[in-house]
């Protein structure tokens, strides 16, 4: 006799506990771990929806007593025990219900419409097709230019691919169809194999491929260290060929702003139909229809952000997660799970090997490194022979003294001038991350910081400027505390702003703007890189979306203004988000026949984020950043818990924290968890949609010490005892503070 774990799948948090079943002998087969299941519940016997979350054979209690589950729904959708366990982890680790956890692993089940799959084919050889490439190129029909070259490459693309990254429109298709240039035609049925992968490796690749390929399937982590543009992908797919090769399979998590058309190609050449593609614009539908034909084993390869990571492969031996550093691999609703911290415990889980990519680690990762708990390869060179761009630091706080009052600096200037001339490319970063409405010094450069928590004040309405974090609050004072000055000013140049002002001071320049006006519209987005990409403007100005993931070989000029906006966040993070930026804008000039340059404005100058990064020296950051973090106990030197509580009515909510935080307080107390509390305070944004939200913290050297806190937080929310009239969620180790 078979007796089954139920879920049921209704986000009532009472609810969220398991309920045993019966399993009658008819769905013995069927029901296995993840299996979605109909079952009876409650007084009335209605049907409910539920997930099997375990299987044993003894019952828990009289089995008389059990009923019957009703069917089990979907058969052989079922996903793998490991998800299922991997649910349950995430549920423990980041806090949240069982509901929350499954639906977030396993893949909802939604109609998929049908359309017919369609792919460009070339019909011209490849001399042929360069040739009407540079003409279409002499004519500045930049649309057709990219489909020639590409399909001199390649002569078969898929239709979406086009139509989507590459951004050809059906008139530039159609055109080039009736020219004889291509034909579309309806998707072949057979599996296109690509052509396998191909380049040589250089010798510092070649060793970093041989590292991971020694253990492959083995639950170990690599982190692959080196600079944009030093060929880290291409061990990617040369570790991934590998695992094709034995006939497993393996998840690429990439930020979905640096899955360019480029980078599917690559992809797409390599391991031709094997390879899928997961990104935000899929329906539903589409969705599942990828995960079912991943659990077929008709794809072999997953792409895409976070949520690929649930991918349910049957033999799973490989995740990489390039770009680890990156924030979008958080998610931002319960649970609020770290892709990267969940990557590694899958494949600890069942067997695999993770590589996590980055030219900019995070702190987390390189200190894992270091400590030998991962272990780290380092591509130290660009692969193509191109040297890093040379960087110049200038400081703003001179321009200003020397009566520059303008955006840009006499060096930017100059050198924008000089590019204009020669017809190159120029680049200029925005740094707004961060903004929340800081006061520094136009003088000496210094922000008004929280005399209790080292992070920026935020400037209110009211007059008054307050920490985010402790609760502090003062008046504005008339003059800056440092020197005296009295020019205090908050930053507020927006990308639009610069685009007048580029356009005012260089009438030849012209002007694209990248943010988040200009690529709101579907595909506004790949237009803009595109439009770039073909030379159809000489300046491209833009937030941070300008500096991750896309490289264009014409830019010989970067300048980053407003360099130290993101320092002031308030924030632990800072620093190193700055650095990461600065970094990467620093990475993107110049390629081999063309050296890049990188003018870095900023009012501190000799802040060790803006120094390491215009060296492109990332030890020199980290170690600087580390001690900073060890000081005041921030990850990774000790762990956070951050416990957001959000209700319309403010004084309960006030009062329901509290008791909160003096319950848990008592908790640890009697457990001899000294735990450093914070709040509870009123999150940054105090209210939204007349919802009010306020936060406490929790700092604790050891993780699963806040994991107890929080599991008796839980309990407390569940009995009803305290909370009740507000929504608590929990964040360990937020990438931003509330
Ligand atoms: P990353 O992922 O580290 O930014 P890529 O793998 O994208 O680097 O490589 C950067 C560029 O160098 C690409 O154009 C790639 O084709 C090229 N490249 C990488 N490895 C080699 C190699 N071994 N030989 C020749 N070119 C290479
Ligand atoms: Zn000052
Ligand atoms: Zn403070």
């Amino acid at each position: 006799m078979l007796y089954a774990d139920v879920i049921i799948d209704i986000s009532a948090p009472s609810l969220d506990r398991t309920f045993q079943y019966r399993v009658p002998e008819e769905w013995e087969r069927e029901a296995v771990t993840g299996a979605p299941v109909l079952v009876p519940f409650g007084k009335g016997n209605s049907e409910r929806k539920g997930y099997i979350v375990s299987l044993s054979e003894e019952p828990k209690i009289d089995r008389e007593r059990l009923k019957p589950l009703s069917r089990v729904c979907e058969r052989g959708l079922a996903i793998e025990d490991s998800l299922v366990e991997l649910a349950y982890w995430m549920k423990e680790h980041y806090g949240g219900t069982w509901n929350d956890a499954l639906r977030t692993v396993i893949p909802v089940k939604a109609a998929v419409e049908r359309h017919e799959a369609r792919e460009v084919a070339a019909k011209k050889g490849r001399e042929e097709l360069l040739l009407a490439c540079e003409e279409a190129e002499r004519k500045h029909h930049g649309a057709k230019a990219r489909l020639l070259r590409q399909l001199a490459e390649q002569p078969v693309v898929p239709y979406e691919v086009v139509s989507g990254k590459m951004h050809c429109g059906a008139a530039t298709v159609r055109s080039l169809e009736t020219a004889g240039y291509l034909a579309v035609q309806p998707k072949r049925r057979e599996t296109r194999l690509g052509e396998g992968f191909r380049t040589e490796l250089n010798p510092e690749q070649e060793k970093a491929a041989a590292a991971i390929l020694q253990t492959l399937g083995a639950p170990e982590t690599f982190l692959l260290f080196g600079v944009t543009g030093s060929g880290k992908t291409e061990v990617y797919l040369r570790v991934i060929a590998e695992v094709l090769a034995r006939g497993e399979q393996a998840i690429v998590l990439i930020p979905e702003i640096a899955l360019t058309y480029q980078t599917v190609m690559r992809f797409y050449r390599c391991f031709g139909d094997r390879v899928a593609f997961l990104h935000s614009r899929l329906s539903k539908g589409e969705r599942y229809a990828i995960s079912e034909r991943a659990k077929r084993g008709e794809i072999s390869v997953m792409i895409g952000p976070r949520s690929a990571l649930f991918t349910p492969f049957p033999k799973l031996s490989l995740i990489v997660v390039d770009e680890e550093h990156e924030g979008s691999y958080k998610s931002e609703s319960t649970p609020r799970y770290h892709a990267r911290e969940t990557a590694v415990r899958r494949a600890q889980m069942i067997g695999a090997t993770v590589v996590l990519g980055s030219a900019t680690p995070s702190l987390e990762s390189y200190r894992r490194a270091l400590s030998g708990e991962y272990r780290l390869l380092t591509l130290s060179r660009r692969a193509g022979g191109a040297a890093l761009p040379k960087a110049q630091i200038v400081d703003m706080r001179r321009e200003f003294a020397e009566r520059n009052r303008s955006i840009f600096s006499r060096p930017l200037r100059e050198k924008m001038e000089e590019r204009l001339q020669k017809g190159e490319q120029i680049m200029l970063f925005l740094n707004r991350r961060g903004y929340a409405g800081f006061l520094s010094c136009r003088s000496c450069g210094e922000a008004l910081t929280c005399p209790h928590c080292d992070v920026s004040l935020t400037a209110h309405r009211d007059g008054t400027l307050r920490c985010h974090y402790c609760g502090y609050r003062t008046r504005t004072p008339e003059r800056c505390p440092s020197c005296g000055s009295p020019y205090l000013a908050g930053f507020g140049t927006g990308t639009q702003k610069l685009e007048e002002l580029v356009k005012k001071e260089f009438p030849q320049a012209r002007v694209l703007r990248m943010d988040a006006d200009t690529t709101r519209t579907k595909d506004g987005y790949e237009r803009l890189l595109n439009a770039f990409g073909d030379h159809r403007a000489d300046v491209l100005i833009g937030t941070q979306m300008i500096v991750k993931g896309h490289d264009f070989g014409g830019v010989t000029l970067m300048g980053v203004l407003a360099a130290d906006m993101s320092l002031f966040a308030s924030d632990f993070r800072a620093a190193e988000r700055t650095f990461q930026l600065l970094a990467q804008a620093a990475g993107r000039a110049g390629r081999e026949d063309k050296p890049g340059e990188v003018v870095i404005q900023t009012y501190q100058p000799e802040h060790y984020a803006v120094v390491a990064a215009a060296e492109q020296d990332y030890p020199k950051f980290f170690r600087e950043e580390l001690a900073f973090r060890k000081a005041l106990h921030y990850p990774p030197e000790g762990n956070l818990l951050a416990v957001l509580g959000a209700s319309p009515d403010e004084s309960l909510l006030a009062q329901e924290m509290k008791r909160l935080l003096e319950d848990a307080k008592e908790f640890a107390g009697e457990r001899e968890l000294s735990i450093g509390w914070l709040g509870p305070a009123a999150a940054g944004l105090r209210r939204t949609n007349d919802i009010y939200r306020q936060v406490i913290y929790g700092k604790h050297a050891d993780y699963e010490a806040l994991v107890a806190v929080k599991n008796r937080m839980e309990q407390r929310l569940l009995s009803g005892e305290v909370g009740r009239g507000c929504r608590v969620q929990f964040d360990f180790n937020p990438l931003t503070l509330y």
